[in-house]
């Protein structure tokens, strides 16, 4: 049977554009649309913008800690819309990056919404199009509470990246990773920072030692932390901030109101339903290992799977499909040992197994730590310790988790997600000579202390 193209992608994001461009490279005739920007959230509205805001908003402790370091600087000034445009100027330097990518291996490229019209047909505008496979790869969106009255006058991160001013006053809604990297960056930048947790800690499903370390920090820092706390209203004022009514504690006042809640999959109004496509609990895809769903030409990628919503999982679900459909290469996905970060002040990284989950899951379990004080820190006299954690499998003796808290932990931990993955031994780690004087050196040193 003719088909317009063999394969037609729904939504240029990380899964997206990476799936489309290994199919071309395999010879495939290759469509894409993309209702936004070429890019997705990663590249537009998401890691790539909120990391340099990060490396932005760092500076404002490394100039404080410069003059320790005999340096003596002039007055000393920062400017949103300096930072704001130059990060939105290397976005658009992306998005043209990815665009060209996508030309150079022959995708046609539809800058419209597409939707599924049938089975192997697509309505992208109003044209309909068929293809021998359909891709899935629409992400995920910031959820908006329902409930409360007044929730419409936040932003997400969507809009962050936009503000016309650095707020004086912000509060942020959220305990995950999102709300604390920017609470750390406004908090850098020099606004003050109220976040509003529902629960009784940071980060939860993050090994708690890190978490209950970030907010020991965080308070140190003066952040307004409320704990054990939900946002009832929002209202508007006559000066035009709001003031967030909260289900305990004092209202909290702010020019800005973010809210950092969760991300629901873009899985509505693609035309699923009709062709009975299988969702699950949160409206996800529902897809099997090789990232097809229920029905044999229709696959899904990415968050609006919900499997792990992270840029690197959606370009290698991408990456597999693509040469499992046309290149002839059956391979999968391997969902352990997956490094993740929070690139607050200080940064978290993480891979394996926190504590708790070991402790649950294996035999016996032993845990080594190291808990100290940078050295930068300490000839800046800056009060703030690292801690990493090593969790091993006690029968085996091999690590099964790393955990890390302090400067540069996410560029640390990569590395060490490598011998976690070789399956090493705590054993090995030790036999390695350290390399002195850094911070990682203590991956090799580390004491038994649980
Ligand atoms: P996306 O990249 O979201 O792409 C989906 C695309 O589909 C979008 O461009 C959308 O406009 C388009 N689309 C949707 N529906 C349609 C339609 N019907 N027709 C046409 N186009 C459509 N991950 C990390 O790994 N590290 C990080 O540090 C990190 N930081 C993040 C920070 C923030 C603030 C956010 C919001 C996310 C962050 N993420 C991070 C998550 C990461 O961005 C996502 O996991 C990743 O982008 C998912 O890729 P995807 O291809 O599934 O979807």
């Amino acid at each position: 049977m003719h088909h317009d193209f063999d394969y037609f992608v729904i939504g240029a994001g990380s899964g997206g554009v990476r799936s489309a461009r290994v199919a071309a490279s395999h010879g495939a005739k290759v469509a894409i649309a993309e209702e936004h920007r070429v890019g997705g959230t990663c590249v537009i509205r998401g890691c790539v913008p909120k990391k340099l805001l990060v490396f932005g908003a760092h500076f404002a402790e490394d100039l404080e800690d410069a003059t320790r370091f005999g340096w003596t600087l002039g007055a000393r000034s920062f400017d949103w819309q300096n930072l704001r445009d130059n990060v939105l100027a290397e976005v658009d330097r992306l998005n043209r990056a990815y665009q060209a990518t996508l030309d150079s291996h022959g995708v046609e490229t539809f800058h419209a919404r597409a939707v599924l019209a049938g089975p192997n047909r697509v309505r992208v505008g109003n044209r309909e199009l068929t293809a021998r496979h359909v891709l899935v790869a629409t992400g995920a969106h910031p959820q908006l509470p329902a409930d409360i009255p007044g929730a419409e006058l936040g932003i997400t991160s969507n809009e962050v990246f936009h503000l016309e001013h650095l707020p004086e006053r912000i509060a942020i809604v959220g305990g995950g990773y999102i709300a604390n990297e920017f609470a750390g960056i406004f908090h850098q930048l020099g606004s003050q920072v109220t976040q509003i947790v529902r629960s009784n800690r940071l980060l939860k499903g993050w090994e708690p030692a890190l978490a209950d370390r970030l907010l020991q920090i965080m308070m140190q820092k003066h952040l307004d932390i409320r704990l054990n706390c939900q946002p009832k209203a929002v209202v508007k004022q006559a000066d035009g901030t709001l003031r967030i009514l909260l289900s305990s504690g004092p209202d909290v006042e702010a020019d800005v109101l973010l809210w950092a809640v969760g991300r629901i999959p873009n899985a509505d109004g693609l035309g699923l339903e009709e062709l009975g496509v299988e969702r699950r609990n949160r409206g996800e895809i529902a897809v099997d290992s090789a990232n097809t769903t229920s029905l044999p030409w229709l696959h899904a990628v990415g968050d609006v799977t919900d499997r792990m919503q992270l840029t690197p999982i959606a370009i290698r679900e991408g990456h597999a499909l693509a040469d499992r459909l046309f290149g002839g290469r059956n391979w999968k996905v391997d969902y352990t040992h997956v490094p993740s970060a929070v690139f607050s002040h200080p940064p978290i990284a993480s891979v394996g197994l926190t504590e708790p989950e070991a402790r649950e899951r294996l035999g016996g379990v032993r845990i080594f730590t190291a808990d100290f004080r940078p050295m930068q820190h300490v000839l800046a006299g800056r009060d703030e310790r690292a801690l990493y954690k090593l969790v091993v499998d006690a029968s085996t003796d091999r690590l099964v988790g790393a955990h890390m808290i302090g400067p540069e932990a996410p560029e640390i931990l990569q590395v060490l997600a490598i011998a976690i993955r070789a399956g090493l031994t705590k054993a090995q780690l030790d036999s390695t000579v350290a390399l002195h004087p850094t911070m990682a050196e203590e991956l090799v040193l580390m004491r038994e202390t649980g």
